[in-house]
């Protein structure tokens, strides 16, 4: 088939490297901002304290409140907190609920946020935005909150736990899977996707088995950074579908769910994604079943397989499949309700992919 593709390249700056955190000042300097205000989640206010110290008089303040899926409360007092302090600019340190909660502030307020990410979720790659209110998740895409600059520290994620890193690696991965058969996946793109399934499936054993081995998570935090950026050129299908209505129905938590329903939502697609699945299967090292090898990569990094042990009822099993399919989406295989209903009833009982 002839080539025929849109790419548009998202403007990103990208400080990576064991100790790139203390280059933190030079990028705020370098945006001419003089008074930012450091987010993160409050289990990280240590790091953030580290961060505000090393930004000395640069900065005004440490708020360590963001929460998952930035509740609008959250957001509305960290934005009356930022204007208050006459903060001109925001550095989020964490995982996705830190960058989205500067994320929040900047769509109000438009200030310009640096991000230091300190787990593989990749929302610091993106222009899309999420606020939760009344237990519904509403999100958008907006240049204003996409970062203006990205430190990825590997350092800084020494402290991650194994489980953790399993999960928020498996998140990533997806990503990449999910980019490679997008409808507006493009040539550069898919690159991207597939050298960073690689570099996450490659390292995420090495990571778990020694969370300390800074070289394994400066690879795991590489592939990060790339699959973040697929998630941000591409639109995304039934597994990011299926994760976001397992999350916001039943609350499950974000990163594990993106673990179990990954093999299970490639294994459905497989069949109507060559090209795809020629891209995973050179990436995780040539096998031929690129979503039973996901499904038994979890199983070696002992993360999850099964929606039961996240705390999912079976009953719960039509009601998500009705959200999956409520609206329609660019999918490689028709989503239909009883297909959607079999993934989810496997995903379930943690058996392997189709
Ligand atoms: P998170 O940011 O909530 O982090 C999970 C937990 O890990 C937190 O308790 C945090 O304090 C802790 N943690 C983070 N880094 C650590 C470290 N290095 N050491 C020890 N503990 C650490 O979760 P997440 O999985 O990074 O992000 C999930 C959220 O991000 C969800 O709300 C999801 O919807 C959102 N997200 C958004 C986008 C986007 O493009 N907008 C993309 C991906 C994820």
């Amino acid at each position: 088939m002839m080539r025929s593709f849109t790419y548009q390249a998202l403007p990103m700056r990208v400080r990576f490297g064991a100790g790139a955190v203390r280059a933190l000042p030079e990028e705020v300097a370098a945006l001419g901002l003089s008074r930012v205000l450091v987010l993160c989640s409050p289990e990280q206010e240590e790091t953030g304290r580290m961060v505000a110290g090393a930004l000395g008089e640069r900065s005004v303040g440490v708020l360590a409140e963001a929460r998952m899926h930035v509740p609008v409360e959250v957001a509305g007092h960290a934005r009356d907190v930022a204007r208050e302090l006459g903060a001109d600019g925001c550095v989020a340190v964490g995982g996705g609920s830190a960058v989205g909660l500067g994320k929040a502030i900047a769509l109000e307020h438009g200030l310009p946020v640096i991000a230091v990410p300190t787990t593989y979720a990749g929302s610091e790659m993106t222009p899309v935005w999420g606020l939760t209110e009344g237990g519904e998740k509403r999100t958008g895409r907006d240049v204003r909150v996409l970062p203006r600059s990205v430190v990825y520290d590997p350092e800084l994620t020494l402290t991650l736990p194994a489980g953790l890193s399993a999960t928020s690696g498996m998140n990533a991965i997806a990503h990449a899977v999910e980019g490679l058969y997008a409808p507006d996946a493009t040539p550069i793109v898919s690159l991207m996707a597939e050298e960073g399934a690689r570099a996450l499936a490659g390292a995420l054993p090495r990571v778990v088995a020694d969370g300390t081995d800074l070289d394994a998570r400066a690879e795991a935090q590489y592939g990060a950074w790339l699959c973040g950026a697929v998630l941000a050129a591409t639109t995304m299908s039934l597994h990011h579908k299926l994760c976001h209505a397992l999350g916001g129905t039943l609350d499950l938590p974000h990163a594990p769910t993106h673990t179990v329903v990954l093999p299970h939502a490639l294994g459905f697609n497989q069949p109507a994604a060559p090209t795809a699945v020629a891209a995973l299967s050179r990436a995780l090292g040539g096998v031929a079943d690129p979503a039973r090898e996901l499904w038994a990569l979890a199983g070696r990094l002992g993360a999850p397989r099964s929606l039961r042990e996240l705390g999912m009822a079976r009953d719960d099993v039509p009601r998500i499949a009705a959200a999956a399919v409520a609206s329609p989406y660019a999918n490689p295989r028709p989503v239909t309700r009883e297909g959607v209903e079999a993934l989810l009833e496997a995903a379930w009982a943690g058996e392997p992919p189709p």
